[in-house]
């Protein structure tokens, strides 16, 4: 692509940085903003940079949040003793739109994936063992994908948490997790969390 300006190309090739866009989608969001008003701009490079610097992390849950605990660790409406296992923050959302369960979550962060250079160091799997031997958990249930990352994340964790006394359980796999889920319907996807199985059980299948 030739540019006319020095600046346009600049921008073109910072929006092209994001997942999904390409040159020509990069040029025609920045002609887009170059069309609107000074302010808007400046509003909208502001909620952006805002974000990156004041977002954080739940200290319990790791789920990104405004607070130091984020809304669902906080509430008492909640069931602490069961915590969900979820790859990322996109899983949350997919199960919290089910309406369909009760307890908390941990988000992991990644999957264990040994061929990109991810192991259990670089997720958040020790906070999670942390709070099962601190706190008052019955039941971890699995959300993971159903990929080879999936099961070998599942895998280490239940070799890591099966020392305390809980039950773990996962969900009915064969349902795209991991970034995927957004994907499932909620019908399906509450329902797979309401009749999960024992982690031993699923392994026998
Ligand atoms: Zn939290």
């Amino acid at each position: 692509m030739n540019f006319s300006s020095k600046l346009l190309e600049n921008a073109v090739a910072e929006f092209a940085k994001l997942p999904g866009v390409g040159q020509k989608t990069a040029l025609r969001l920045v002609l887009h903003l170059l069309n609107q008003e000074k302010e808007d701009v400046e509003k909208f490079s502001g909620t952006i940079s805002k974000l990156r610097n004041e977002i954080r992390f739940c200290s319990t849950c790791h789920n990104i949040s405004d607070q130091q605990f984020c809304e669902i660790c906080s509430s008492h409406k909640r069931d602490q003793s069961l915590i969900c296992v979820v790859e990322d923050t996109r899983d949350v959302m997919a199960i919290e739109n089910t309406s369909q369960y009760n307890g908390v979550y941990h988000v992991l962060g990644g999957l264990i994936s040994p061929m990109d250079g991810i192991g259990p160091s670089d997720l958040q799997v020790d906070t999670l063992v942390e709070r099962l031997s601190n706190d008052e958990v019955k039941e971890v249930i699995f959300a993971l994908s159903a990929t080879m990352e999936g099961d070998t994340t599942i895998f280490y964790l239940h070799k890591k948490l099966k020392q305390f006394n809980i039950s773990i359980s996962t969900i009915a796999r064969g349902i795209a997790f991991g970034g995927e889920l957004e994907y499932v319907d909620e019908i399906t996807l509450g329902r797979s969390i309401a009749t999960r199985v024992p982690y031993e059980n699923s392994l026998s299948r």
